[in-house]
């Protein structure tokens, strides 16, 4: 731990799943300003709940940056209908982002619809999904930030599989649009280097995690940066190659870390942010 050769990575957020299990968004904001973390990245559950007037006001007392609202897509739906009511719900998630003064709002873009074998038909969804509220995302400045997940979670969450094909949908989407890196989903991909330096300054959002060996879980199963297998400062060198300057937000889906003590979490996350990030 420590060497003496790592860089210092961009400002620590702490994106608010970490500790979803025990702490709800007015405790994270505490717990930011306690443990002297300058950014936060809040999901939106716990957003409505606090009301999104009330955490604006009290991000902005403690003095935190917001690096990203989660998350908006979801544009895959079985009917016109269910499309019709995904839109609207991004739409109000652009207000959000705005009213937040997030620096991106963070899609999840969709899986397949539910008995559906169509995967070229849920990719045209979530093409069209971004297409149709592009628009209102540049009107309120709202970042759009495609974030690629990993291919295990193709059926479930997101036809958006790499980096690559994120960016091709940011050359259709043009300004406003960009893209999250997150380790845990983008670390295998051989063309991870070549489609980093292809996003340039497109990269909205940097995500940190770790890939655990073996993994229990495909989406509930991560690690702190450093438990696990990936280069976490390697790809962080990459990005900031490209000019990103934005936070390195902790984002940690785990059952087991769910279970800990959210302040002892976050002291663990200081820690490792300082030296293995
Ligand atoms: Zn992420």
């Amino acid at each position: 731990m420590g060497a003496p050769s790592h860089s210092k990575p961009g400002p620590l957020s702490l994106n608010t799943v970490t500790v979803k299990e025990r702490w709800g968004l007015k405790d994270c904001i505490e717990g930011c300003a306690r443990h002297g973390i300058p950014g936060i990245s809040p999901w939106r559950d716990v957003l409505h709940a606090m009301g999104v007037k009330q955490a604006a006001r009290a991000i902005r007392d403690a003095g935190l940056s917001v690096s990203g609202l989660c998350r908006g897509g979801m544009f895959t739906a079985s009917d016109a209908a269910g499309r019709t009511v995904a839109l609207d719900d991004n739409r109000r998630a652009i207000e959000e982002a705005h009213a937040l003064g997030a620096a991106c709002l963070v899609m999840v873009c969709g899986g397949l619809p539910p008995g559906s074998k169509d995967i070229d038909g849920a990719r045209a969804m979530v093409r069209d999904g971004l297409h149709a509220i592009m628009d209102d995302a540049r009107a309120a400045g709202v970042t759009i930030a495609l974030e690629p997940l990993h291919p295990m979670t193709c059926a479930d969450r997101s036809v958006l599989s790499t980096l690559g094909q994120a960016l091709d949908l940011c050359d259709e989407l043009g300004e406003g649009s960009g893209v999250a890196l997150d380790v845990y989903h983008v670390w295998w991909d051989p063309a991870l280097r070549e489609q980093v330096r292809r996003a340039g300054s497109r990269i909205a959002a940097f995500h940190a995690c770790d890939w655990l060996v073996p993994t229990t879980d495909t989406v509930l199963d991560r690690g702190l940066p450093g438990e696990g297998v990936i280069d976490i400062p390697g790809i962080r060198a990459m990005v900031e190659a490209g000019g990103y300057r934005g936070h390195t937000e902790v984002e940690i889906l785990s059952r087991r870390w769910w279970a800990a003590d959210p302040d002892h979490v976050l002291r663990e996350i200081k820690e490792r942010h300082a030296t293995v990030c």
